[in-house]
């Protein structure tokens, strides 16, 4: 009779990465990296085990290479991007050096001594807790998987793997992990969403499955003991959410959702290429928050005017090559020129807080989010900070290109970035480089210092950045990624509203415009405040785009203004939150649904 009983819903919380909704069964996939069997050789076997690697890293280097034409061909040569990484890896001299001498004095099979030397390394890129570096594992562990799949099976025919998936019907799936090549080579038909274990929404996985319009959920706690093939599954991308066995009511509710989903993004496809202005006609700018370079098809689809803020800490983080100003410059000249006639604004390394870089980790910080973190590092570290900078002013000589520092808390430290950007420019001056003499130097302003010293900082620079994200941390001293506190963690304190309409008046006392690009550009319960402010800026999430024009079309600036002033009034956050939700629910309900 159990077996008759009606499957229970189960709900998985994970972060969604991508928004959408889709149901379909569910299908396992991924394998996870395993230990292949060890087999101690006779004596003669190194070299014919030697040639047999060398052999499946033949092999291997050709697959990459198909699977990087065929993306090219089909999703864009951005994406295929990430199979240089591959290569790279798969190239690596130390590592093969190093199974061929396990080979040779342990006298294992070739599997066995690639597994244990790749492993090794892994296993202390996983102690770290960085996002960045947990996804140069990723990358690592995709190409030794395909090495070992080559050597278990030299023609390349037989093995697991996401594109060997085994099942007709459009499905979604569930893994441990995809890696960004699994990711990239989803069969768009078949694959109607995917959800893993792992994954954070900064991986290259995330900004693939956004830029692939593919629904998904990542970071879904054990998900793999959750779940069994077959069984109908939903994903929800707009909250996060798996629910394994929807209900007939769950499914009732999400099928209405969909529907009014998919009315809202075609109503809001037709602003694709309006202007952002208010209802009264005050024009704001409404550009993107970018990582990474892959993201600007996403970014020009949606409408954007421009790249509002364009976090660097991906070029320090990952590949070394990435680091060189050669490599910088042709990244942020290919950001400026395809987004010409609209801008980018480069924001200078932020490491430091959760972002760490070697450096932090030969000296562990006892609070990392006060220590060593943003304009700090590039002040002390003067020759790698020059060496961005020359990068960002040759990209200005092939279109409209900003510059920001972040983390700044003291007019010296502004001071000090820009006698390092003269220099640099000197320097380029010196060989002949061609770059705009009058770039656009913004501050961001994060920190309750910068904000009160507004009027200081606004005389040596252009622009103003508000960071919220951090501006908000360090106001009300809630760490941004400590769960145990993340209800204190409110956009909407008076203090921060406050702030916020402080930081914006400085800039326009002093001539210089302001925007906003922490998340709260993209919260459409937050615009009537920010309008209120008379911000000139929103940079967003590219999904964001749309709805925070829409909202602005609907919102009038003198009634926003009035707005402002009752908010800040009030004493508490939540009494500001139930005043914006009131008016989105009045101006603009069908983005709040
Ligand atoms: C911010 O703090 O709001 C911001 C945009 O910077 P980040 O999130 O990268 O710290
Ligand atoms: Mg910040």
């Amino acid at each position: 009779m159990a077996n008759e009983k009606t499957p229970e819903e189960l709900r998985l919380k994970g972060i969604g990465v991508s928004p959408g909704i889709a149901i379909a069964p569910l299908q396992l996939t991924g394998s996870r990296f395993e230990e292949p069997e060890t087999r101690v050789l006779p004596a003669d076997s190194g070299p014919s085990e030697k040639t047999r690697l060398q052999a499946a890293l033949t092999a291997t280097r050709e697959q990459i290479r198909a699977l990087q034409s065929e993306i090219d061909g089909t999703v864009g040569s951005d994406h295929a991007g990430i199979f240089d990484a591959h290569l790279l890896v798969l190239d690596d001299a130390t590592v093969i050096d190093e199974v061929m001498r396990r080979i040779e004095t342990r006298q294992i099979n070739a599997e066995s001594a690639y597994y244990g030397v790749i492993n090794r390394y892994l296993e202390s890129l996983r102690k770290i807790a960085d996002p960045y570096l947990r996804e140069r594992a990723i990358d690592i562990e995709d190409v030794a998987r395909r090495v070992l799949k080559n050597l278990r099976w030299p023609s390349g025919t037989g093995g697991e793997g996401i594109r060997g998936l085994d099942f007709e019907v459009p499905s979604i799936i569930a893994a441990h992990d995809l890696t960004p090549s699994d990711t990239v080579a989803l069969d768009r038909k078949r694959v109607l969403a995917f959800a893993t274990e792992a994954g954070s929404a900064t991986s290259h996985t995330a900004i693939m499955a956004r830029s692939l319009n593919i629904p998904a959920v990542v970071a879904v706690r054990d998900l793999m003991d959750s779940i069994h093939p077959g069984v109908t599954a939903l994903i929800d991308g707009y909250h996060g959410l798996l629910i394994l066995n929807p209900t007939e009511e769950t499914l009732a509710d999400y099928e209405a959702l969909k529907k009014r989903e998919g009315q809202l993004l075609k109503k809001l496809n037709k602003l694709r290429d309006a202007e952002t202005a208010t209802a009264d006609g005050r024009r704001i700018t409404l550009s993107a928050n970018i990582e990474f370079i892959e993201e600007l098809p996403q970014v020009k689809k949606q409408g954007a005017e421009g790249v509002g803020l364009y976090r660097t800490e991906f070029f320090y983080l990952n590949e070394t090559d990435l680091r060189t100003e050669e490599r910088q410059a042709e990244i942020y000249t290919k950001a400026a020129s395809e987004l010409t006639p609209h801008g980018v604004i480069i924001r200078t390394l932020d490491v430091g807080g959760d972002k760490l870089w070697p450096e932090h980790f030969e000296e562990p910080e006892p609070n990392p989010f006060l220590g060593w973190r943003g304009i700090r590092v590039s002040l002390a570290r003067p020759e790698i900070f020059k060496t961005q900078l020359r990068a960002v002013l040759r990209a200005s000589a092939h279109g409209k290109v900003g510059l920001m520092y972040p983390f700044l808390s003291c007019v010296e430290e502004v001071r000090g970035a820009n006698q390092l950007l003269e220099e640099a420019k000197l320097e380029l001056d010196r060989v002949g480089q061609p770059f705009d003499p009058d770039i656009e130097v913004g501050a961001m302003i994060e920190i309750p210092s910068a904000a009160l010293m507004a009027d200081a900082f606004a005389a040596e620079v252009d622009f103003f950045s508000i960071g919220t994200n951090d501006l908000i941390q360090y106001t009300t001293a809630v760490d941004r990624i400590n769960e145990r506190v993340a209800d204190l963690y409110q956009p909407t304190h008076p203090a921060v509203v406050k702030l916020i309409h402080e930081i914006i008046a400085a800039a326009h006392r002093n001539n210089i415009w302001a925007g906003v690009c922490g998340e709260i550009a993209g919260d459409v319960l937050m615009t009537p405040l920010l309008i209120g402010a008379k911000v000139d800026e929103l940079s967003v999430g590219a999904a964001q785009i749309l709805r925070v024009r829409r909202a602005v079309s609907q919102l009038d600036s003198d009634y926003c203004a009035n707005f402002l002033q009752e908010a800040m009034q009030q004493r508490e956050g939540s009494e500001i939150t139930a005043m914006c939700r009131e008016l989105a629910a009045e101006k603009y309900p069908e983005l709040i649904d």
